[in-house]
């Protein structure tokens, strides 16, 4: 099971809106071949874990093997275990998609196959917590991201926000963004920084780019902002009352335009990261500014935390790290759980889950 983890986790994101999974074929005491999802509409990690055309054995699979369900571009896996003659089968993971969840393993049972359930569950989970949350709910898993001081500033007063953090968490940043389906900023940062939002891990600009979604309620970003001219698609968000003009100058550059109710506070942030669901995003990165992120939180929206911590103190003014309303009494602060800490160059890494989202118990 280690063995197809780890095949699972080097396609990780790349075979969205799929989920990444690995595979491992086991012949006496011998991993005899692995396989990894391909992208989208190719060969599945059991079909390519198969592939060999020899028989029987022992198959690892880090989700349950698929069924056959209408519009299925694919051989259903479960068939395809069967036809290999595999006497034994260990999933890691029930699947969270309505239309698979249980068969396969039913499918695989009824035909004579051993199935055990639940060997690597809680490492398959940790990394296909993405498309989990998908299936289960239609809304995609957010990562809220943040650089800030020790007392939470990602500006100074006058707005400046360059190299708070160092090299090593820019790189790491880097590397999420080129795994994830859409980096998430609202307007205020595009104007402030007019950031590329590509993922250029090791400085090299990745093949898969991210969607960049910016949200921009008022109609406030320039048809000339950088992101428009880079590699991959943009998405803008607003909403039904911006000006004509301004959503068709915003379309000229290349955008797709997507309309949302405004509540109040700002864009209905519900119904975008549904509408976003619905295109098969399974992950955002959201890198902020402070208002974006805590409407985000707020909403409840919010599945995991990166916090990036200088050690330093900027004091004053400066800009909070997540704004908006905020919580009346310092017991109700958001927590994260199963937080992680780790040192990134000279800077920390505060990690965990947030909200009330967790994937169904198996
Ligand atoms: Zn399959």
């Amino acid at each position: 099971m280690q063995r197809a983890l780890a095949a699972a986790r080097e396609v990780r994101g790349r075979t969205s809106p799929n989920p990444w999974v690995g595979a491992a074929l086991v012949r006496g005491d011998r991993v005899v071949a692995e396989g990894a999802t391909s992208p989208d509409g190719g060969p599945h990690a059991e079909a390519l874990a198969l592939g060999g055309g020899e028989r029987g054995g022992t198959l690892y699979v880090t989700l349950e093997p698929c069924a056959p369900f209408p519009g299925k571009r694919t051989q259903p896996c479960a068939e395809a275990i069967i036809e290999a003659g595999i006497e034994r089968v260990v999933v890691a993971l029930l699947d969270a998609e309505p239309r698979v969840r249980g068969r396969g393993v039913e499918m695989l049972r009824e035909a004579g196959i051993e199935v055990e359930v639940g060997d690597g569950a809680a490492e398959a989970e940790a990394l296909l917590r993405p498309y989990l949350k998908q299936r289960e709910t239609g809304r995609p898993y957010v990562i809220a991201k943040f650089a800030a001081t020790l007392d939470g500033r990602i500006a100074a007063a006058g707005g400046d926000s360059q190299w708070i953090t160092g090299e090593a968490a820019r790189e790491l940043a880097h590397e999420q963004r080129a795994w994830v389906d859409a980096v998430l900023v609202g307007s205020g940062t595009a104007l402030a920084d007019d950031p590329s939002l590509t993922a250029r891990p090791r400085g090299v600009v990745s093949e898969r780019q991210p969607l960049r979604v910016v949200l921009d309620g008022r109609g406030r970003l320039s048809p000339e902002a950088k992101l428009f001219s880079e590699p991959g698609r943009t998405l803008v968000a607003t909403s039904y009352e911006a000006v004509a003009e301004w959503k068709a100058a915003i379309a000229a550059a290349g955008a797709q335009v997507v309309e949302c109710e405004h509540d109040g506070a700002g864009l209905n942030l519900h119904q975008l990261l549904a509408a976003l669901a619905a295109r098969g995003v399974l992950s955002i990165w959201a890198e902020g500014g402070g208002a974006v992120l805590g409407s985000l939180l707020e909403g409840g929206h919010v599945d995991e935390v990166w916090a990036f911590l200088a050690p330093s103190i900027m004091g004053g003014d400066g800009l909070a790290a997540v704004a908006a309303a905020g919580v009346a009494r310092a017991g109700d602060a958001f927590r994260l759980r199963e937080r992680t800490v780790e040192e990134v160059g000279n800077d920390i890494l505060v990690r965990g889950y947030a909200g009330d989202w967790s994937p169904q118990v198996q």
